[in-house]
């Protein structure tokens, strides 16, 4: 059960900046977990090192001295006894000290650098008690502080604590001395130990791992429950001589992956198989013979794609892919008219139509299929339980392919999806160069500009990609409609700028790339909805503001659009952001162009909820379930997950299945 943030005793002020840090109930705000602790200790003298951050307690046994400069700016050196120690001190902008008396007691923390000398940031009068401590330091966006996390989180917990229910079935908690749901609440965020948060992460690890297993084994069951008298029957030959017709090869990862396919359409199960592989390493191909073996064999398919550009790129490259043969192939979206739909909706159920491009509308109840054979659905982390669902009852043996673009290490694979199977393409077709990518420490076009009027006076085009649509909705981040409209005065009359996101209506946002795909706008202001985009094989630079706000895979994913023909590919990462971490884990994209390896950095570092689409954003991974360290607990609740679908009928399982199967399917485009 989760809560308003009203309801939690917060003020509208309050509310409205959790809401940026996408905090918008109880639950989010109860997790929203801190990623690291700052611990004040006090250590003994003797084991001080420097630049050690340090507490102590002692007696003022030297007058204060003062040095005052211009501008109200001063530096205060003074001596403390601290057990058998002499400590010097030195803290600036603290003129008043010189007004503390001998022999006073005192708390100093501070910056210790060597030979007994501390830089002291703070001073005070009470006891040393009172200071010490672990203090969570949770994440940031916008105007959120640290205290406004740590007031919100305590405020709420006190209003609701005795209404926290356990998430994890009672059983798994008793048999594992787990904490209570409140429990771990509590020890995560006002820790009184370390062994505090040992005992809160070890919970709420393995409740994330459960959610997960169980998460994934629904759709597993959905496919498992059933055998057919007999599977799709097709001829393999006939198959690939679709492929024969290509200008090129099949490399030898798809030509394996096609034929794990046909197998499994062909078996008397349902097949139910991630095809995981690099942006453009040709998964759209396999999924199109498996489809037409589907065809082959007399039934019809569909190919599901998350927005509808991506559907219709789908549609266009299908219906050139399968010219040579008879193939019927239409798409549906949302946006298409009443009468167009209805016509569509007829030929489907008539097997007029052979296979179905669409978006989500094709999982809508009015969809009827004839025959419906196999499913094909990309980016499959964008699709929940129950639209899965949804797209199973719709035929007999409906075979499923889900494609991913962030593929993962194999180990890691079977680790987050159990039993299910999983082709992997991993060597790129023949001759694709990799994009060359730089991190540029300046959020500014300008410091690129030299190398963009180049490309520009070459006739290349240029991708440009912003984290925000607009100036109110998030202003930390560089936005598109400020960017485009700079740039249109910049280039004014040489070159024409577009702009494109996720809030123009569809025939826009249509008429916008047509325009980028025939060269007339050179320079395309956008957000990630290109991400899944059109081809545009002449775009040949892209230029990321705030690369520090995106994930590492959605930016190999994006930078992917740029390395589409023979040309070279350019990315300019640019961002302002200090952060060592950020920068380091950016510098990840510099040297490898391996989706593989940067992936397994992502997943290290945000975690597998991501995976699923169950963690939106603003929780990094790497405080909770960590799937390279953790794998003790992560089999443990693979274990567990089984146990709990195959004893559904238990009320405290069966609550926790209906509560994944909501989580899994708020996610929706
Ligand atoms: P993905 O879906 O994995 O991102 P696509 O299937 O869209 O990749 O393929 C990207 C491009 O590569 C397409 O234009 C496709 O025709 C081409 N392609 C696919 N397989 C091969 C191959 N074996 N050799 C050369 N080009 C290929
Ligand atoms: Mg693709």
């Amino acid at each position: 059960m989760s809560y308003s943030l009203k309801e939690c005793g917060l003020t509208p002020k309050r509310i409205e900046l959790l809401n940026k840090a996408n905090i918008f109930n109880s639950d989010d705000l109860f997790s929203y977990y801190p990623y690291r602790y700052d611990v004040l200790e006090s250590i003994p003298y003797k084991d001080w090192k420097v630049n050690d951050k340090v507490i102590f307690e002692g007696i003022l046994i030297s007058k204060p001295t003062t040095y005052k400069y211009r501008g109200n700016r001063s530096v205060s050196r003074f001596n403390v006894l601290s057990e058998d120690d002499v400590i010097n001190v030195t803290i600036y902008n603290r003129h008043w000290v010189s007004q503390l008396t001998l022999e006073q007691k005192l708390v100093i923390i501070g910056k210790y650098e060597g030979n007994n000398k501390v830089t002291a940031s703070n001073y005070y009068g009470k006891p040393i008690d009172e200071f010490l401590g672990i203090n969570p330091v949770y994440p940031l966006v916008d105007k959120l502080t640290q205290k406004n996390v740590n007031e919100s989180i305590k405020k709420a917990f006190n209003k609701l604590k005795d209404k926290i229910e356990n998430i994890i079935p009672n059983e798994f908690i008793i048999r594992y001395r787990l904490l209570n749901k409140k429990d771990a609440i509590r020890m995560i965020h006002f820790p009184k130990s370390h062994n505090e948060i040992k005992l809160a992460l070890r919970t709420l690890k393995y409740e994330e791992f459960l959610k997960f297993n169980v998460a994934i084994n629904l759709i597993r069951e959905a496919n498992d429950s059933t055998t057919f008298n007999q599977g799709k029957s097709f001829n393999y030959d006939d198959v690939f001589v679709l492929a024969n017709n290509l200008s090129f090869n099949l490399t030898k990862d798809q030509l394996r992956s096609v034929n794990e396919i046909l197998d499994d359409l062909s078996s008397n199960k349902i097949m139910y198989r991630l095809l995981q592989g690099d942006v453009g390493s040709g998964k759209t191909l396999v999924a199109a013979l498996g489809l037409y073996a589907t065809f082959l064999s007399g039934k019809q398919g569909a190919l599901l794609a998350p927005t509808e550009i991506l559907a219709k790129q789908h549609y266009k490259s299908l219906k050139t892919l399968f010219r040579p043969t008879n193939v019927k192939i239409e798409v549906l979206y949302s946006a298409l008219s009443t009468v167009k739909k209805k016509d569509l909706l007829d030929k489907l159920i008539n097997k007029e139509i052979d296979i179905l491009v669409g978006t989500h509308a094709i999982l809508q109840d009015n969809v009827v299929f004839n025959d419906l054979g196999m499913v094909v659905a990309d980016e499959q982390h964008r699709f929940g339980v129950k639209q899965r669902e949804k797209l199973r009852e719709k035929g007999d043996k409906v075979d499923f392919l889900l494609m991913s673009a962030t593929p993962i290490p194999r180990t890691l694979a079977m680790i987050l999806y159990g039993d299910m199977d999983i082709s992997t393409i991993e060597t790129m077709p023949k001759g694709r160069k990799p994009v060359k990518t730089y991190l540029i420490n300046e959020n500014s076009f300008m410091s690129v500009i030299d190398e963009i009027e180049e490309k520009l006076a070459l006739s290349e085009q240029i991708y440009i990609i912003c984290a925000a649509i607009e100036e109110s909705e998030n202003f930390e981040a560089r936005n598109t409609v400020d960017i485009y409209n700079n740039l249109k005065e910049y280039f004014d009359g040489r070159y024409n700028v577009g702009l494109l996101h996720g809030k123009m209506k569809s025939e826009e946002k249509e008429d916008v790339m047509e325009e980028f795909s025939k060269n007339k706008i050179q320079v395309l202001i956008s957000t990630t909805v290109i991400e899944v985009g059109v081809n545009v094989v002449n775009a040949t630079v892209m230029i990321i503001y705030d690369a520090h706000r995106y994930g590492l895979s959605q930016l190999h994913q994006l930078r992917g659009r740029i390395q589409r023909g023979n040309k070279e590919g350019i990315c300019y990462l640019l961002t302002d952001s200090k952060d060592e971490e950020s920068l380091n884990r950016l510098n990840v994209l510099l040297k490898s162009n391996n989706g593989f390896e940067i992936s397994a950095e992502d997943l290290r570092l945000r975690g597998p909820g991501d995976i699923l689409g169950t963690r939106q954003s603003g929780v990094p991974g790497f405080i909770l379930g960590d799937i390279f360290k953790d794998t003790k607990i992560i089999n443990q609740s693979r274990i567990d997950a089984k146990e709990i679908i195959e004893n559904k009928d238990k009320p405290d399982n069966n609550r926790f299945i209906k509560l994944i199967e909501k989580e899994s399917t708020s996610y929706m485009d």
